[in-house]
């Protein structure tokens, strides 16, 4: 794997047999645009950018099993949950899928591993997609200590206590005021 994954401009292609490259297997390594991916552009705030993409396609152990792993990779803009404020979300996928035509599926349902079923050649962006929407956190925030929702919490509780401690802020003062000036 590079150890510079900003430097890989391969090209990919738009559709792939998943089975076929792994028969003589194939490495796919490049970038897609964010662009390419609508569910996964849709989450974050900004969709330009790129996805890395780093896919083996290879014979397991035993004659027939093929699979495809590797790594994707992207950085977007998302929204914090805590503090509603922007962020860079670092999204890291290992997809390891075992790969059945649609008539092999049924014997096997008992496996473990991930099973990809593919009769026909799908869309690669679709399928980094997939894989990617997995590893998407449900809540998105900051990590603590850098979110900027702590630190309004705390100051929070700083003016509260300025309030009580310093010159007294009635808010029935207003009132007060109104009341007299009928
Ligand atoms: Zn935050």
């Amino acid at each position: 794997m590079s150890p510079s994954w900003k430097e890989s401009h391969g090209h990919l292609p738009a559709t792939i047999d998943p089975i076929q490259l792994a028969a003589r297997g194939a490495r796919l390594t490049g970038t897609l645009p964010l662009k390419s991916m609508p569910r996964l552009a849709q989450t974050c705030l900004d969709g330009s950018g790129d996805v890395f993409v780093d896919l083996s396609f290879e014979r397991g152990e035993g004659e027939k099993v093929l699979l495809m792993r590797g790594t994707l990779r992207v950085s977007l803009r998302a929204t914090c949950q805590r503090c509603l404020e922007g962020m860079d979300l670092r999204i890291e996928a290992s997809p390891w899928l075992l790969l059945l035509r649609p008539e092999e599926g049924r014997d096997r349902l008992d496996d473990e591993a991930d099973i990809l079923v593919t009769d026909k050649p799908l869309s690669l962006s679709a399928l980094v997609e997939d894989e990617l929407l997995l590893a998407l956190p449900m809540v998105p925030t900051h990590e603590l200590s850098e979110c900027p929702g702590k630190v309004y919490v705390r100051k929070e509780m700083g003016d509260g206590r300025q309030q009580t401690d310093g010159e007294k802020k009635n808010p029935f003062a207003v009132l007060d005021r109104l009341k007299k000036t009928k």
